[in-house]
């Protein structure tokens, strides 16, 4: 016990003091898009024909933050003429039209629903659904119960039935296997419910987009209240979205 007390007065304290206060990211992640409007259009097209995503929509100079993976290969036509990326981590939306991007997002604050914040900015407990996904979503989620995150201090908790959950976090492109299951647990869950759909993959079927084995879109199923973009997303997209959503 003597051994435990030292141990942790020698690491002292490592939550991390945001949002509080500003976080700094490693240089190289790739946040919100910084969008040339003035760009040439046939710099736009070759970063529309090298996007694997197809997240590049030319004619309106804008990247569909809901397909992109943030794979970085447009920051790389002409030295970024068209597209360089910021570390902004706050991505967050509550549309999905909102994710066609020009370079800014409407104010996720703005745009939660205030019966949301009313019911759960106090205690939000999610179940998550790991519909097909590659389990990197699942891991950098997972990542925001570790010490640094702490997310439990928001009044935020992952549960395991959904019988006890106020919504789903649903990861994954939803494999034809697992939708009757996800319908399931949405239905399992008392409302009023919120759902979260997290990571293109949910979005909008992600690098599985087109393909027959998978529904690709969440709100094709069940109603979405709150997009948050990524490949995965980092766990501060994911903590600034409930934060800005629910509080
Ligand atoms: S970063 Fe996004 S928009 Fe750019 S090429 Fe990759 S997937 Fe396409």
């Amino acid at each position: 016990m003597l051994k435990i007390i030292k141990n942790r007065i020698e690491q002292g304290h490592k939550t991390t003091s945001y949002p509080k206060e500003p976080i700094e990211l490693y240089k190289r992640y790739r946040g919100l898009p910084k969008i040339n409007q003035d760009c040439d259009i046939s710099v736009v097209n070759q970063c529309a024909a090298i996007c694997p995503q197809d997240a590049i929509v030319a004619s309106e100079r804008k990247i569909d933050l809901g397909k992109c993976t943030f794979c970085g290969r447009c920051e790389n036509v002409a030295g970024g003429a068209f597209v360089t990326f910021s570390q902004d981590f706050g991505m967050g939306t509550a549309t999905r039209e909102a994710l066609l991007c020009d370079g800014s997002l409407p104010a996720l604050a703005d745009h939660a629903k205030d019966h949301f914040k009313k019911l759960f900015g106090r205690s939000l407990q999610l179940r998550q659904v790991s519909a097909g996904g590659c389990n990197s979503c699942e891991a950098d989620t997972n990542v925001l119960n570790t010490p640094f995150f702490d997310l439990s201090r928001f009044g935020i908790d992952f549960v395991a039935s959904p019988r006890h959950a106020d919504g789903i976090h649903v990861t994954g492109p939803i494999s034809k296997n697992m939708k009757s299951a996800l319908i399931s647990t949405y239905e399992a869950i008392p409302s009023p419910k919120v759902v979260i759909a997290s990571g293109c993959c949910s979005i909008s079927g992600g690098p599985f987009y087109g393909s027959s084995e998978i529904v690709g879109d969440l709100s094709a199923i069940v109603p979405v209240d709150l997009y948050i973009p990524g490949c995965p997303p980092h766990p501060l997209t994911t903590l600034h979205a409930l934060l800005k959503f629910f509080k």
